[in-house]
């Protein structure tokens, strides 16, 4: 079987989770989804949707963690790809190579509007992205940005609902 990567991106509230999960409901097989050890803001150990779906995770620092149980399952999901360092990239291709279809999930730009590298290097070895936009909290317009509502100023603050909120481009340059 020929390996493949898939990458769904966007800001936040954009479904990209849902979408993740979906896919993963799609494909006739077992998978294993992971996430990265930081994200503990609702569970450690599922994935959970902000719609409310839930589905179990591993979590781990690094996706090679998962190297040895790939022999009987070959479709791998990753979320909240964001938060895993820039070895996520050739752990990735490691796995399409071993014939493996892996279906990542993860924001492209912070709340500053600055790339998430690790999302971006993704998306350069992609087969294929998908980019999803929420709705504009102001203007309901497509959204792509993530506006931060509290002052915390740490790259990574993890989303609850209501410390964040969808702009579109125009609504985002407005309020900052
Ligand atoms: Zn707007």
């Amino acid at each position: 079987m020929l390996g493949r990567i898939e990458v769904i991106t966007g800001c936040m509230f954009s479904g990209k989770s849902t979408e993740l999960l979906r896919r993963l409901h799609d494909v006739d097989n077992k998978f294993i989804l992971l996430k990265p050890m930081l994200d503990i803001r609702y569970s450690l150990d599922e994935v959970i949707t902000h719609s409310g779906e839930k589905k179990s995770a591993f979590v781990v620092n690094n996706v090679s963690e998962i190297f040895n149980k790939v022999n009987n399952i070959k479709i791998i999901g990753i979320d909240e790809a964001q938060f895993f360092s820039h070895s996520i990239i050739e752990d990735c291709l490691k796995l399409k190579k071993l014939g493996c279809t892996v279906i990542i999930a993860g924001l492209n730009k912070d709340y500053l509007n600055e790339e998430f590298k690790s999302v971006y290097g993704l998306i350069d070895i992609a087969d294929s992205t998908t980019k999803l936009y929420a709705i504009c909290n102001r203007c309901k317009k497509p959204a792509s940005r993530s506006h931060r509502l509290s002052n915390e100023t740490s790259k990574i603050f993890l989303g609850h609902k209501d410390s964040y909120e969808p702009l579109c481009k125009k609504c985002y340059e407005n309020v900052k």
